[in-house]
């Protein structure tokens, strides 16, 4: 087995479960992995530390184990079973919950599976590889999915092509793994609360819905009555469903992606509402907010994607979110809700609430901050790596 010796010193962060081992720290390769091998990883003593996947890049190994060198036949059973009973005592994954069956079955880090996704949609399971070795483990992943989901897993759809590493030579080519008998959809309606999304995992985003808001929406849920609401980068109307839901005056849903406002259309008619009280928009939400007259929402919600995407992009992210929230805050009408999200990693809690201060300044308008929003505990975030956390909010009253 290849061992992957660190230079001194360097065995600290491991020793404090960190599941990362950076190229830097490395003294000496022995032996000659191939990106995705499971590697041992040793202090320069020769003490074992944790086994992981290779890849050549600035992260080298992500911990797999901190207890055996090589991986036990049944590691990918345990580590899914171990995930799954997370969800359970969170309430999602039980039978007795008639109102969700989606959710986040692997987050990663979080799940102690670096490189790793896996999306549950009432019985489909998609995952996207982030590594080599998460891709090349893919056959044994969906073994261990069937094994504990049984005969409730209908599918499992592999969308790896946009996530994993190409330089790794690796044969990027989405579609399923898994398929049970007479299953044969690309799409299926599933229950968030209560509400029914239509998730397509083959055209859609990501995994094909946004998982992570489904707390921040029921939040929306709560504040949205007898509201005119304006859900910027709607994707396929998961704050606009709810909305609509708790009795909203009217809807306006808009992103940029035609594809996303014509599911918005199709979402909102699937939950029986009235297609008078909601409009979608296919347009940039920057500019739709520019020619919003001031007063016309109480409640807005902003959702952008990522503007920092790493490190480098940080500054000019901070600003974009500057921008950003001071045209929603200046636009919104008195006694109105502004929900503002970020889900830039690289974008801490911090750094965020600074630029939705300044953007309230530069509104020159009164700002309570009434909530602090977060990530849901189906993306769950190991404790050894805070870098796990990367969707946070503020819920805004402007008055
Ligand atoms: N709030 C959504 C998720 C938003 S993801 C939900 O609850 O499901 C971000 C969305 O922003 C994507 O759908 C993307 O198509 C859209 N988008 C990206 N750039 C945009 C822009 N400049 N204007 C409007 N929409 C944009």
């Amino acid at each position: 087995m290849v061992k992957v010796i660190l230079k001194k010193g360097r065995e600290a962060s491991l020793e404090r479960f960190h599941p990362w081992v950076f190229s830097g720290a490395i003294a000496q390769i022995v032996g000659e992995p191939a990106e995705g091998d499971v590697v041992g990883v040793y202090a320069a003593d020769g003490t074992f530390l944790a086994s992981g996947h290779y890849q050549i890049g600035s992260i080298a190994v992500r911990v797999l184990s901190f207890d055996s060198p090589t991986l036990a036949p049944d590691f990918w059973e345990v580590m899914l079973g171990r995930a799954l009973e997370v969800r359970k005592t969170v309430g999602l994954a039980s039978s007795e919950n008639g109102k969700t069956n989606c959710y986040r079955l692997v987050h990663g880090e979080g799940d102690n599976l670096p490189g790793l996704i896996i999306d549950f949609y009432d019985g489909v399971c998609v995952m996207q590889a982030h590594s080599a070795g998460m891709f090349r483990s893919k056959k044994q992943i969906c073994e261990g999915l069937k094994k504990v989901y049984g005969d409730s897993l209908k599918a499992v759809y592999d969308k790896s092509s946009g996530t994993a590493p190409f330089k790794a030579g690796l044969d990027l080519v989405d579609g399923y793994i898994y398929k049970k008998e007479g299953f044969n959809d690309d799409e299926q309606v599933v229950l968030e609360n209560g509400h029914k999304f239509l998730v397509n995992w083959n055209e859609g985003q990501k995994t094909g819905f946004f998982l992570d808001q489904r707390e921040n929406r029921a939040l929306v849920g709560r504040y949205a009555k007898g509201c005119n609401v304006l859900n910027l980068f709607c994707y396929t109307g998961g704050f606009s469903i709810y909305a609509l839901g708790s009795g909203a005056k009217h809807v306006d849903s808009v992103d940029s992606s035609k594809k996303a406002t014509h599911m918005v259309d199709k979402n909102v008619a699937l939950n029986g509402f009235d297609s008078s009280m909601h409009t979608s928009y296919c347009a940039d939400a920057i500019e739709f907010l520019s020619k919003v007259p001031a007063d016309k929402y109480d409640l807005m919600i902003v959702d952008p994607p990522a503007f920092a995407k790493h490190r480098g992009a940080l500054n000019n992210a901070l600003r974009a979110y500057q921008r950003l929230n001071a045209a929603a805050i200046s636009k919104v009408a008195p006694g109105g809700l502004v929900f503002t999200f970020s889900c830039s990693q690289v974008v801490d809690k911090e750094a965020f609430a600074l630029a939705v201060f300044s953007a309230a300044a530069q509104a020159r308008r009164s700002v309570r901050i009434l909530d602090r929003l977060n990530q849901p505990a189906d993306h769950s975030v190991n404790i050894y790596h805070p870098e796990g956390e990367y969707l946070k909010g503020l819920l805004l009253y402007v008055e």
